[in-house]
């Protein structure tokens, strides 16, 4: 078990969880992760954690698990930092990516990466290969759209973040990108899983829109078995009942993945909400409970753009989030 207290906990009230665990019987050590106190216990199986949970000033506790060997906290990796040029995703800092959805052509991909790079932007998103619900919309440059990558890279030192739909691909995606992107529609692509967890690169993995956090995690944990232990977790809206917005964001996911798992968490709040005038105030929901950055989709002329125009954010819009997403960071003890 690990036991994470509150970080206004005061001597007492970590006695008395020592004193629980002592009773029981379990040897236990405690550490400081930042500024709060950790205690982990030896492994236990029959014991309930949930009579831990009502201790004052116990934050959350984590029970071993042995579906999620690999994705779940464990005693010497608490929380994932996963190094990408000279940003890290994870920890106290927050990772801002944000690019179009679709890269269209050179003079677009470098206008909108150009004005984010002045913003202080250093991971872009854009997608050369797309996952379109319906054949007749636009599919993406395809290896055209890589190469444009490669260029936007070489000409201003940007790393890029771009969505795999076919395993046979690695190798061309490790040549270019910095990070590779699974897409919600192939989060259950169980080769794409597996090849992804060789490669030698960090992967976003992004929630399909009917996955439950077990098979989210389950899918992490392929990823992990491969090998590769720099997986960023997205959350991307699921599917509900309601109408107004293209999914719902599922905000309380972000909190419950912090709590159970050692990896970064991040937000989506342009495909969670489809639409422009709700990707800020969704942004900064999704700091304020505790998410480690976002993923946001910009267009220089978003009503022009070849897919998901609705949902991307204006290059002004853009430097007006990052305004208000600085705040609320430092509201709740992050940095941006
Ligand atoms: C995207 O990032 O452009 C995308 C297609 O996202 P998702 O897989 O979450 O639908
Ligand atoms: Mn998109």
């Amino acid at each position: 078990m690990i036991i994470v207290m509150n970080q206004d906990a005061k001597h007492e009230e970590i006695e008395k969880v020592l004193m629980l665990i002592q009773k029981l019987g379990l040897e236990f050590s405690i550490l400081k992760n930042e500024d709060k106190t950790v205690i982990l216990t030896q492994p236990s199986y029959d014991i309930n954690s949930e009579i831990f949970k009502s201790l004052p000033k116990v934050e959350y506790v984590v029970s071993l698990n042995e579906d999620f060997k690999l994705v779940y906290k464990n005693i010497n990796n608490l929380e994932t930092k996963i190094k990408v040029g000279d940003v890290t995703i994870g920890g106290k800092d927050l990772t801002v990516i944000a690019g179009p959805c679709s890269i269209e052509s050179k003079e677009q991909l470098f206008r909108i990466a150009n004005h984010l790079k002045k913003s202080g932007i250093k991971i872009i998103r854009a997608g050369a290969f797309k996952f379109r619900t319906s054949p007749y919309s636009f599919q993406g440059l395809g290896y055209k759209g890589l190469e444009l990558l490669k260029e936007l890279k070489e000409e201003t030192g940007l790393m890029v973040i771009s969505e795999i739909l076919d395993h046979h691909d690695i190798n061309e995606f490790e040549k270019v990108v910095d990070i590779i992107q699974i897409g919600a529609r192939n989060m259950h692509n169980i080769n794409l899983l597996k090849a992804v967890g060789e490669a030698h690169l960090p992967v976003l993995l992004k929630r399909s829109y009917s996955a439950t956090l077990k098979e989210f995690l389950f899918s992490a944990e392929y990823i992990l078995m491969g090998g590769n232990k720099n997986v960023i977790l997205c959350e991307r809206g699921i599917r509900t009942f309601s109408d107004f917005t293209r999914n719902t964001l599922d905000i309380s996911i972000v909190p419950a993945i912090k709590q159970r798992t050692h990896l970064p968490v991040i937000v989506d709040p342009s495909h969670a909400t489809g639409k422009r005038d709700l990707v800020i105030p969704v942004s900064l929901a999704a700091i304020a409970a505790g998410a480690d950055g976002l993923i946001v989709e910009v267009h220089h002329e978003p009503d022009l753009a070849y897919s998901d125009s609705e949902q991307a954010i204006r290059l002004e819009q853009f430097d007006y989030l990052l305004a208000r997403a600085k705040k609320v960071a430092e509201a709740v003890g992050r940095k941006l």
